[in-house]
């Protein structure tokens, strides 16, 4: 860099910084810089717009463009050569504007007589806030030393908006974090919910963007880099670290060592800012990166770099995770994601949650789930958008978030929850009631778990017992594989807290989406057809045995329910029942106390087992249809593929008849059949599952109330003739029949 540019840049932001030290007013200040700025670089123009809405861009200060159309011209997002700065948050350097692609001319500006034209984003960490232009008569491309000094303003231009720098009349220029604001994103476990943010990870601010003296600067990014790159070399030598951890700590310490990266914050600190500016600026350049590339390796490694940003900024505005700020007594909780030991940690003590990232299969969710809190994933902006301590609606129905919600919205909102609440306590009154059916028939309600948070659960909902209690969420919380004593411990609590309802208990189910953090992943191009649940139990016996050995130590006398995922022919059965008599046969020669009474039973997850022989049917001591799987499956359509999973209804006439055929083949057999799909929990789907002959389903805990309700208000000999004209009448689907014969039972 040469030095005339670097003394310039550093020179420019002193000034800068001096202009910015009055108590002017924000269009002042933003006057002022516009004029400096065109004053340093030598241009005719300089213009700072910036962001109305998400979607439009006003002019909000201008030096040598009609000062009128100040607040007046405005650009929707990838209109023009600034709307296309701003929408694809790269510089547009050109000689000759009104020939360049996307060029569109604003007459009330009178810009048409310059030809060259220079526009930098202002962004702050990839929230785009607005976009800098510089503007000449003179046709001329930008050098790259003139782009560099742009581009370190922008960023401290950047840091002020955020600070609250520019605020001014109308709402490009309103405080920021002062509007409502609605945020889309997916449900993950449904309800809704209100409260104050409080954020896992409180953003960093930066307050002193501009130094004067590079020397110290330096000394405190080197000091700051060497306390970091210290610190994971310490993390690394800790035996307790696992492989996986390693691989981001070595990637942490390749950053640390870059030397590129190093190179250009100092070269930022340089030109004038300070070394948290100049971390933030090639922070915010490598978010910019993250958002536009394709290769998964590629963002996985900027993630790395921005966390180790993170820190670094931490180390060196002292600012900590813990700001001091006080939980609020209702907290909603935002982050980028969260792990699930993470989320156990807070518990209970959360309303609602909202993630920037996740997905509805992830363990976050799991958990959330479990401990039935609000949460809505893949939100957007939410972590640039929400401060500590904003009030905020979460509504788990449709995936929406309400940020500082206006009047309207929390009346709307709150009319909302009542009338949740309310539907709620009508089910509290049904509570210790049974599921009987008008018709006379009575359909067993059970719940599913799979954690010691859900037991709670049991007697809340009036759940007759955990219908599937499912083993891998233990394994999947942790960083290592649970020891069987643990485990032991552990089943025994489930047992204690039942207080003698049956738990099924089901053998650990990974594989395909689950995939244990300390297990070796397999590459399988189709993990969901792949080595996963009772195959690999069966293939490495070891962790099944030990899972054995412990539920039957943890009955230790009382009887034990165990249930085999995934099992797709009869042999598979047979196998996993030999390993159970295996352990039973061990523990008796060990002299343990064993069950009182033991049933073991399949889990009906694909086609194939409901035409296995019929002494399959005979030998297995219970089956549960596992709709989930088994609906993917029969469809072939990919149950965490939002596209495909929607075509197919579970109401469709030939899974409808599909089930009833196994309901047939148990009921030959004298079999024990159950269903413990998601769809179970679904009232209607709950009603149809009945009405074609089962009598046990287990679902949420939160569904038991609305499908006994539905259920106590039915006549199911109805339901199964409405299900046989519909199919007689030859409609693929019976939803709407029934949805009608419903609507005319009110
Ligand atoms: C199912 O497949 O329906 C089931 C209950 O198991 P999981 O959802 O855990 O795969
Ligand atoms: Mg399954």
């Amino acid at each position: 860099m040469p030095e005339r540019i670097e003394s310039e840049s550093r020179k420019l932001l002193g000034r800068l910084r001096d202009a910015m030290a009055g108590d002017d007013p924000g269009q002042a200040r933003l006057d002022k810089i516009t004029h400096l700025i065109a004053d340093s670089i030598g241009t005719e123009v300089c213009s700072i717009y910036l962001f109305r809405d998400e979607e439009t861009l006003e002019l909000c200060a201008t030096e040598g463009l009609n000062p009128n159309a100040v607040h007046q011209t405005r650009m929707r997002l990838g209109e023009g050569l600034v709307g296309r700065v701003a929408q694809r948050r790269q510089i547009i350097n050109t000689a000759n504007a009104p020939q360049a692609s996307g060029f569109r001319y604003m007459p009330e500006t009178g810009e048409e007589v310059f030809s060259s034209f220079l526009g930098v984003p202002v962004q702050r960490l990839g929230d785009a806030m607005g976009v800098l232009v510089v503007q000449s008569k003179e046709a001329r491309e930008f050098s790259a030393d003139e782009i560099y000094a742009l581009e370190v303003v922008a960023m401290v231009l950047a840091e002020m908006t955020e600070l609250g720098a520019f605020v001014g009349e109308g709402s490009a220029m309103g405080a920021r974090h002062s509007q409502p604001s609605m945020l889309r994103g997916t449900v993950a476990q449904e309800g809704v919910a209100e409260g104050h943010i409080w954020l896992h990870e409180p953003r960093v601010v930066v307050t002193n963007p501009i130094a004067d003296d590079p020397h110290r600067e330096f000394e405190r990014l080197t000091e700051a880099v060497e306390e970091l790159r210290v610190g994971v070399d310490k993390m690394l030598a800790l035996a307790a670290v696992d492989k996986e951890q390693a691989q981001v700590l070595e990637a942490y310490r390749m950053f640390a060592n870059s030397k590129g990266w190093m190179r250009r914050m100092e070269e930022d600190i340089s030109n004038g800012l300070s070394a948290e500016a100049a971390v933030e600026k090639e922070q915010s350049l490598a978010r910019a990166r993250m958002g536009q590339a394709n290769d998964s390796y590629l963002r996985e490694r900027l993630a790395d770099l921005d966390d180790l940003s993170n820190r670094l900024l931490r180390i060196l505005t002292g600012q900590g995770s813990d700001t001091g700020a006080d939980m609020p007594v209702d907290p909603i909780l935002v982050a980028r994601n969260i792990g699930p030991a993470e989320l156990l940690d807070y518990g209970r003590s959360l309303k609602g949650i909202i993630l920037e990232a996740g997905s509805v299969g992830s363990h976050a969710a799991i958990v959330a789930r479990a401990l039935a809190i609000p949460l809505i994933v893949h939100t957007e902006r939410a972590t640039l958008e929400a401060l500590n301590g904003d009030h905020v609606m979460v509504d788990g129905e449709q995936g929406i978030v309400h940020l500082r919600p206006d009047d309207t919205v929390v009346t709307a909102f709150r009319d909302k929850m009542a009338m949740q609440a309310a539907a709620v306590e009508r089910y509290a009154s049904i509570r210790d009631k049974s599921a009987a059916t008008l018709c006379g028939s009575f359909v067993s309600l059970t719940m599913n778990a799979g954690l010691m948070a859900d037991l709670p659960s049991l007697e809340g909902s009036g759940a007759e017992g955990v219908g599937l209690f499912r083993t891998e969420l233990q394994f999947l919380v942790r960083n290592q594989m649970p020891r069987r004593s643990e485990l032991s411990a552990l089943y025994s609590r489930v047992l204690d807290a039942a207080g003698g309802k049956p738990v099924v208990f089901r053998t650990l189910d990974i594989g395909s989406d689950k995939v244990l953090p300390y297990m070796k992943p397999n590459d399988e191009p189709n993990p969901a057809l792949g080595w996963r649940a009772i195959r690999v139990g069966l293939d490495k016996p070891g962790v099944l045995r030990m899972q054995l050995q412990a539920l039957i130590r943890a009955a230790n006398g009382r009887p034990l329910t165990v249930m085999f995922p995934f099992v797709a022919q009869y042999e598979e059965y047979t196998q996993a029942k030999a390993e159970m008599d295996k352990a039973m046969a061990r523990e008796r020669r060990l002299g343990q106390v064993l069950p009182e009474r033991i049933s073991v039973g399949a889990m009906l997850e694909t086609p194939s087992l409901a035409f296995a022989p019929t002494k399959f049917f005979e030998e297995v001591g219970f089956l549960s249809i596992g709709g989930n799987d088994l609906k993917q499956f029969f469809f072939a359509a990919d149950r965490e593929n939002e596209r495909v999973r929607r075509r197919y209804d579970t109401l469709n006439v030939s899974f409808l008849s599909f089930i009833e055929r196994i309901v047939e083949r148990c009921g030959q057999t004298d079999t024990p059949l159950s269903f413990c799909g998601e769809d179970a929990g679904r009232p209607v789907e709950a009603l149809c599952l009945a009405a074609i002959g089962l009598r046990s389903l287990s679902m949420r805990p939160a569904s038991i109330g609305p499908v006994k309700s539905l259920l106590r208000r039915s006549n199911l000999e109805d339901v199964r003739k409405v299900i046989a004209d519909a199919r007689h009448r030859g409609d693929m689907n019976v939803r709407p029949a029934i949805m009608e014969y419903l609507r005319q039972q009110g």
